[in-house]
């Protein structure tokens, strides 16, 4: 059992006008050009079959723009609903008032998470009601919620953002019954697991390797798993934004005890499949 715990489509009515969606949404404008690398449901289903994934989480982005995030989580849900192998998270903009009635909308539909949320985590987040909302509803309905982590230092790259493990840890700190996985191994944050007080607040947090050949080298699985725990490290493609057959080669050297983890049981638990 192979899940690719991080992939991301859109629907032709989005890809097909990328300048469009720059002007309205700013998180769409910050990582997509014509350029980007975009893929609809039918060429995921086409990357699996050939890497022999059985099923993906499909994620959307820290949108800004309640419209867009609504034409994506409808996108989402509805390629979930025909591709049984396919897991649906869905997306908002966090300012909007209309994104708790969005998310009870999509975990009615039968959403596992939400994400991927790119936000720059400060402490005027706990003085958002709309936020405090979505934590709220998030833990009664016991989904996690996936959160785009950004290395401190090292290259630049569009999305790359300021949500460093500082950030990603007052998060936690301040909502420390919700269930989190952070991407992109926390930006870091995994290795302060380390230290023993980190490693207790962030019982309920987990980490995806989404994007890894581009962040970090294929050592980052083993050392992320003695850093942390075998229990708590998804892997994840970032797919279309790396392929799903790189991704995977690097974690050719595990053993078959660390592979079952990262490829199936954390993600199961993670996301309650
Ligand atoms: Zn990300």
């Amino acid at each position: 059992m192979i899940i690719d715990s991080l992939t991301h489509i859109l629907p032709k009515e989005v890809s097909s006008y990328i300048e469009k969606y720059k002007k309205i949404d700013k998180k769409f404008d910050s990582i997509f050009d014509k350029d980007s690398k975009i893929i609809n449901c039918e060429e995921l289903i086409e990357s699996m079959k050939n890497n022999k994934i059985d099923k993906s989480i499909v994620g959307g982005f820290g949108w800004t723009d309640h419209g867009l995030a609504n034409i994506v989580n409808d996108y989402i849900l509805d390629s979930a609903q025909k591709n049984h192998n396919l897991i649906p998270l869905c997306s908002f903009d966090i300012n909007s008032k209309k994104s708790e009635e969005e998310l009870i909308k999509c975990i009615s539909r039968g959403v596992k998470g939400i994400g991927e949320l790119h936000l720059e985590y400060d402490e005027s987040f706990e003085k958002n009601s709309t936020w405090k909302e979505i934590m709220r509803i998030a833990l009664d309905a016991d989904i996690p919620i996936l959160i785009h982590g950004s290395e401190p230092v090292g290259h630049i790259y569009k999305g790359k953002g300021k949500n460093d493990p500082v950030k990603l840890y007052e998060l936690v700190k301040n909502n420390p019954k919700n269930k989190f996985v952070f991407s992109h191994f926390g930006g870091g944050l995994v290795f302060y697991e380390q230290m023993p007080e980190v490693k207790k607040l962030l019982r309920n947090v987990y980490y995806d390797s989404s994007a890894q050949p581009y962040l970090y080298g294929k050592e980052i699985y083993r050392n992320a798993i003695n850093l942390s725990s075998i229990e708590k490290i998804l892997f994840a493609s970032d797919y279309p934004l790396i392929k799903m057959e790189r991704c995977l080669s690097e974690t050719e050297y595990l053993n078959s005890t660390e592979k079952d983890h990262i490829f199936g049981h954390n993600a199961i638990t993670a996301y309650n499949l």
